[in-house]
């Protein structure tokens, strides 16, 4: 529900739009797709992936030579239902922890702002309730706050944190982390980083050497490594989800803000675009407003 009452405000007026769009005329031509292509690229799902999407459509307009617009809602559904289907396999449920990964080592990265403490912490709870056992480590040893805000939600979901001095070594907290969780047997491991774009080799030999410290431990850590991106900056998104990608091996997405203005076409965009499969929506600031991605729970809300 909160994922339709973030996204209605925005899906109405993608549907708005869209109704605007086609009003006054019962075919599908160049106005009507021009139009769209405005839409798509303004609800934020990046120039390339709309021009896939207006390609398709267009094929469809030719090999009806007749489509009316009032298919064009149901017909622009399934195209972003495929689009989405082919990074977000089935229907998403419950996460499962991978039963042959103990403990299951999940990095996360992306740039300050975005919510990643915030989805840290709520993911930490989830898989609490499940009933695994998860430890923390606070790997974002740039700034104290950052230490800080990662202990304040380890304290409210109740769940052990490895961190350190500020200024020590992100590598050195993610090997302590996975050492305490091998000692722990814990389920689940959790590490944060820090988010810092100076550039693109310094962000690549920070993440690549604490990936190489955490295999001195779990000779395959880290099994996931998810980027949290804020769904409502846009074209920012895309620019972040570029950089993070270059610099290592992003498994899973994390998108943030759906609750508020968000325009949630930036899934559409960055699941297309960068071929990673989105795993978690973020819908709110508290401890039960991350859900795990289903597309086509998605798609009805982005077209409500
Ligand atoms: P970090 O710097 O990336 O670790 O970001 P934080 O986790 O500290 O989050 C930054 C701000 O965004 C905080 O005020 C969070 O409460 C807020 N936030 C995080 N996720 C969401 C979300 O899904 N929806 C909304 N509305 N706010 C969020």
């Amino acid at each position: 529900e909160d994922l339709d009452k973030g996204l209605e405000k925005s899906s109405t007026s993608f549907l708005s739009k869209l109704t605007k769009a086609v009003a006054g005329k019962s075919k599908v031509d160049d106005d009507v797709l021009d139009n769209l292509e405005e839409i798509l690229v303004s609800s934020d799902v990046g120039v390339n992936t709309t021009l896939k999407i207006i390609q398709r459509i267009e094929a469809r307009v030719s090999n009806d030579k007749y489509l009316g617009t009032d298919e064009l809602n149901k017909i622009l559904r399934e195209e972003i239902a495929g689009l989405l289907s082919e990074t977000n396999s089935g229907e998403a449920s419950e996460f499962e922890v991978p039963k042959d990964k103990k403990p299951y080592v999940i990095m996360v990265v992306g740039v300050n702002g975005v919510g990643k403490t915030t989805t840290i912490g709520k993911l930490a709870n989830q898989f609490k309730k499940s009933g695994y056992s998860v430890v923390l480590g606070a790997g974002d040893t740039f700034r104290a706050a950052a230490i800080d805000q990662l202990q304040i939600w380890a304290d409210r979901v109740g769940v052990p944190i490895i961190r350190q001095q500020m200024g020590s070594d992100p590598a050195s907290v993610a090997f302590d982390t996975l050492q305490s969780a091998v000692a722990q047997n814990a389920d689940v491991v959790i590490i944060d980083t820090a988010g810092r774009l100076h550039n693109k080799v310094g962000l690549m030999n920070e993440l690549t050497k604490i990936k190489r410290v955490m295999e001195k431990v779990i000779s395959d850590a880290p099994h996931d490594v998810m980027l949290v991106l804020d769904g409502s900056t846009g074209q920012n998104a895309f620019e972040q989800a570029k950089q993070f990608t270059a610099a290592t091996e992003v498994t899973c997405l994390a998108v943030t803000k759906l609750d508020g203005t968000a325009k949630g076409g930036v899934v559409i965009g960055i699941s297309d675009q960068f071929q990673i499969p989105v795993k978690y929506i973020g819908v709110g600031e508290g401890i039960n407003d991350l859900q795990v991605f289903n597309k086509y729970e998605f798609v009805d809300s982005f077209f409500k």
